[in-house]
């Protein structure tokens, strides 16, 4: 008999899970439920539009999902339609992949005031994701302030400065396409509270600045040092990768700010204290900081950006799932490596918090893949039949793979000319397209 397990969440690690299942020597059956009735998480609504290889990725999820084995239950909503606990009661092994929706919070004053942001809201409505199609940004402001200085900040900072024509071709919605396009932005303001050794962005994002067809990256070269600080202790990978950093930082600095119509400033040893104005926001007061023992220490000395639109990409986190033990200062499950209760898993980033690349999920998903065929119990549960019987009896309207492939076809013979697919963004345009299927 096969062990039946139910994976939550269809992103990376959820499918990475997936697919280490179906290709172990072990039977097994596995439903993968996701809330929205698109599969692939963060890879849809996460992923830069413009960086399509990188979703590319989700072809592999296709073939995982083709698998005799492999059920998708798109528009399932565990917490809503099914509790985790009956979820439990249902399969030998249920994986949580819910990774970290939620934004970190800056802490400082006046962050609740309109035009400010959070990276989760501002990339999602971008990316069409059904929870922020309402959000729309009031991009009526000449400079932006992005803070943070990883790969979301500088993701964001390039969406903002490119052209239609160089949007055109990715999987940005037809309304932030527009709205960007339309937007009086000139300045883009990248302010990180540690210096440029320190800075996150990995460095073929960060290259990717310095050839934007309007947008000119700006940047004081006496704070860029002449090498990584002997004394900072890392792997040799990671100095190189941040000597190429500060090597591209350093091409950056003699470029004239009227280069070109618009720039982005790389304003490094600024933390954010306070953002100010009335309802809205009007300016953000900054303090200069210096790094000590590696972390950033405000130096008395502050200064002001005007601006209407303050995007914090300072992290994200999860709030959890009910029956899920959780911590919720780190925001993140509590795990032994992954094992969170009995029959009940952990991965991706609800397990080890928001950090590294898509392909780190991967190890993850074999490594539960692993504990899970480790921990098979003696006697088995019903799985599919038991949650089908459930969800049928609740009206739950169920979409599979096979609907889903019908709402990837549509969207893309719906696309702007060159670009892969024009998304449909709320819910009830999906099961729309799928009734009149
Ligand atoms: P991240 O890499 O952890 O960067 C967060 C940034 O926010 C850091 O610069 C951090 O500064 C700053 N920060 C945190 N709290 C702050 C505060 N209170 N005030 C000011 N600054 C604050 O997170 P992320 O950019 O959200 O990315 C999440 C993960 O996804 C990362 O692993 C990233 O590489 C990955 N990702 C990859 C790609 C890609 O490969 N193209 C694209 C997007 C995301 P400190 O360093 O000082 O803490």
């Amino acid at each position: 008999m096969p062990i039946r397990v139910a994976i939550v969440g269809s992103g990376p690690s959820g499918f990475y899970t997936a697919e280490a299942l179906a290709k172990s020597d072990t039977d097994c059956q596995i439903d993968i439920i996701e809330r929205l009735p698109a599969p692939h998480g963060l890879i849809r609504y996460g992923v830069a539009p413009d960086h399509q290889t990188t979703k590319n990725v989700s072809r592999n999820f296709d073939k995982t999902a083709a698998r005799d084995q492999v059920r998708f239950y798109g528009n399932v909503d565990v917490g809503r339609d099914i509790s985790l606990d009956e979820l439990r009661a249902m399969y030998d092994a249920v994986v949580i992949a819910i990774g970290s929706p939620e934004d970190n919070k800056l802490g400082i004053p006046g962050e609740d005031k309109q035009g400010v942001i959070g990276s989760a809201a501002f990339v999602g409505w971008y990316n069409g994701h059904p929870d922020f199609v309402d959000l729309d940004p009031d991009l009526d402001t000449a400079n932006v302030c992005v803070i943070g200085n990883g790969n979301v900040a500088i993701d964001i900072a390039r969406l903002l400065v490119k052209t239609r024509a160089e949007l055109s071709p990715s999987d940005i919605t037809n309304d932030a396409l527009d709205a960007i396009e339309a937007s009086s932005i000139t300045d883009v303001y990248m302010l990180g509270r540690r210096g440029p050794v320190e800075a996150k962005f990995t460095n073929v994002e960060l290259r990717e600045m310095g050839k934007l067809e309007i947008c000119v990256p700006q940047i004081n070269g006496t704070l860029i040092p002449d090498a990584v600080p002997e004394e900072l202790e890392m792997s040799d990978r990671d100095r190189r990768l941040r000597e190429r950093n500060l090597a591209t930082l350093r091409k950056f600095a003699p470029r004239a700010a009227d280069e070109l119509p618009k720039r982005v400033h790389f304003h490094f040893f600024a933390a954010p204290r306070e953002i100010l104005g009335g309802d809205r926001v009007e300016a953000i007061r900054m303090e200069r900081t210096e790094v000590v023992d590696g972390r950033a220490v405000g130096t008395g000395e502050f200064f002001e950006i005007e601006t209407s639109l303050v995007l914090p990409a300072v992290g994200y986190r999860s709030s959890g799932l009910e029956g899920l033990p959780f911590n919720d200062d780190w925001g993140v499950a509590i795990s032994d490596d992954g094992r969170a209760g009995e029959g009940l898993y952990v991965v991706g980033w609800i397990k080890r918090g928001p950090t590294g690349v898509i392909g780190t999920n991967r190890p993850d998903g074999q490594e539960a893949a692993k504990q899970i065929i480790e921990d098979i119990p003696e006697g088995r549960k019903p799985g599919r039949a038991a949650l089908d019987e459930l969800l049928a009896s609740k009206g739950v309207r169920v979409v599979d793979y096979t609907d889903w492939l019908t709402l990837d076809a549509h969207e893309q013979a719906r696309a702007r000319e060159g670009a892969p697919r024009e998304k449909l963004i709320t819910v009830a345009a999906m099961l729309g397209v799928l009734d009149s299927a």
